[in-house]
């Protein structure tokens, strides 16, 4: 800021003038930090079915996600998820520890989805025996659990790598009807690649379920902080135990079959908490 004063103004108009101009220079960071605090960004992804974003919010804000707490990094980021069918637009508001307030809202695009008829599959698979019942509900309430921690590592906001290279056979969201039987969506990607293939962590994060299931076979689920999980299903082997950090590149087991599986293939999830999210927005085309 340049600043005049003439030697021939009253003194009072002088130290009137140097008074505003000190007070000017006093209040310019707070003005600044002001307009800096009253920004919610998105520096990754976007808001469409399925789909993940990253905000940016000032550092040290407190922010809410339809009125219920949202972690962010010390960095000021933090993660939205849209499910397969969300259309409603979602709030967010920053508190910045200045006491700015910022609302925002992301409204979900809207996506329609392929239909995928398997046939051939072993009626106790389609629909599963009574004395496996308890089972299943056994294996989803871990499965529920192993994507409930709300960690603050930040390898969600990292780019993701493909886990398995192969042949994409199955896609996110297609309805599916198994046996000739409608059944519930599809919410992973599949590849389809020869037995004992490596499956490497696309990310990196802490280890949270390696499990046999009745559904899904042998399967991973990785922690990549504040609610962003990958699952991995079908394995042949693993290489990996609960608790255990991975980075990302690191052979985590082998693609299998087992489980309700057709043949060979890994199928790969990401969730938000409970919501499913599609891996292959997250990570772009298959490199050849
Ligand atoms: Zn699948």
């Amino acid at each position: 800021m340049m600043l005049f004063i003439k030697s021939n103004w009253p003194s009072e108009v002088r130290s009137a003038v140097m008074k505003a101009a000190f007070l000017m220079v006093l209040l310019c960071p707070i003005a600044s930090a002001q307009s800096d605090t009253n920004v919610i960004e998105i520096v990754k992804g976007q808001a469409i079915q399925g789909g993940l974003i990253l905000i940016k919010t000032a550092p040290g804000s407190r922010l809410t996600l339809d009125d219920a707490p949202l972690m962010a990094t010390q960095d000021g980021i933090a993660v939205i998820g849209f499910h397969r069918d969300d259309t409603a637009p979602v709030v967010v508001v920053a508190t910045a520890p200045d006491g700015a307030v910022t609302r925002r809202e992301f409204t979900p695009q809207t996506r329609s989805y392929e239909e995928q008829r398997i046939e051939g599959l072993p009626p106790k698979m389609v629909t599963p025996p009574d004395e496996v019942v308890a089972r299943i509900k056994r294996d989803r309430e871990m499965v529920v659990m192993a994507r409930s921690a709300a960690t603050p590592i930040a390898h969600f906001t990292g780019d993701f790598a493909w886990p398995a290279q192969g042949i994409i056979t199955g896609v996110y969201g297609s309805r599916r009807i198994l046996n000739g039987k409608p059944r519930s969506p599809h919410y992973g990607i599949d590849i389809a690649a020869p037995k004992g293939s490596p499956v490497i962590a696309p990310q990196g994060g802490i280890i949270r379920m390696v499990a046999d299931l009745y559904f899904t076979g042998w399967t991973v689920i990785i922690d990549h902080g504040h609610g962003v999980s990958s699952t991995f299903l079908h394995l042949e082997d693993t290489a990996v135990i609960p608790g255990d950090q991975v980075n990302k590149g690191q052979v985590i087991g082998t693609v299998g079959s087992t489980g309700r599986s057709t043949g060979p293939h890994l199928d790969w999830r990401i969730n938000l908490f409970g919501k499913r999210l599609d891996p292959q927005l997250l990570v772009g085309e298959m490199p050849q």
